[in-house]
């Protein structure tokens, strides 16, 4: 019964307007099934083939998020049923997350990823790149896609005034954008941070989905 604790626990803990994803990567069908008995709809998965094998056996009315990095090759496996991706990173992606969602007559929401952390990584967005990937490319064209908001990952620190400067880092980029680009969009209004471990500052700082994992399911057992 942990993991139905847990969910009803955070829960009542999020205010009005955050929504709880729940992150079930590496973890057993049964637990997501218990999460799913508690009333918890809202699936987070980190790799495209383990998802698409946990969506075909658990309840149809789930809503199934991609937060992993995605690969082009895989979209095919998530076009038909994925609800949002937040890791969209350059134009190039959103283009062939495009192309998968026309073949399936879907138009499929994303988040831009925004590289804010003070870590090395690959992945995400400049503050900078996503404002010129805005600003000159034409993702207005995609029919098949569509920019609901932003995402980021906090530093992995224990300095959480460093992670709070982030977290309003990213509030500002998101009412930059918002006004910039959006204004006549009210659909335009995700902001997807916060995790395990700072999630109350992300909260703070103008979170509207949080994605939580190992509070929920506990360590999770890599394979
Ligand atoms: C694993 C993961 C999470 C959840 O992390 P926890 O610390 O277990 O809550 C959230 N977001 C992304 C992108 C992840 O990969």
């Amino acid at each position: 019964m942990y993991i139905a604790e847990q969910i009803k626990r955070l829960r009542g803990e999020l205010p009005e307007g955050v929504s709880l994803l729940a992150i079930s990567k590496y973890q057993p069908i049964e637990a997501l099934q218990e999460a799913y008995d508690a009333g918890q709809r809202m699936f987070g998965e980190n790799h495209i083939q383990e998802m698409a094998a946990k969506a075909a056996v658990l309840p149809k009315d789930i809503a199934w998020h991609f937060t992993g990095h995605v690969q082009t090759n895989k979209i095919k496996y998530m076009a038909s049923f994925v609800s949002l991706i937040h890791a969209v990173d350059s134009f190039r992606l959103l283009c062939e997350i495009n192309k998968h969602a026309a073949k399936h007559d879907r138009i499929i929401d994303c988040l831009l990823q925004i590289h804010i952390a003070q870590e090395d990584t690959k992945y995400g967005l400049t503050v900078e790149e996503c404002r010129e990937l805005l600003a000159t490319e034409p993702w207005r064209e995609l029919t098949n896609v569509h920019i609901v908001g932003l995402m980021a990952m906090g530093s992995n620190t224990d300095d959480m005034e460093q992670v709070r400067g982030e977290f309003r880092q990213m509030k500002q980029l998101f009412d930059e954008v918002k006004t910039t680009y959006f204004a006549d969009d009210s659909s335009f209004c995700q902001l997807s941070e916060g995790m395990t471990d700072d999630y109350p500052i992300a909260i703070e700082e103008g979170s509207t989905i949080v994605r939580i994992g190992s509070m929920i399911f506990g360590d999770r057992v890599y394979h």
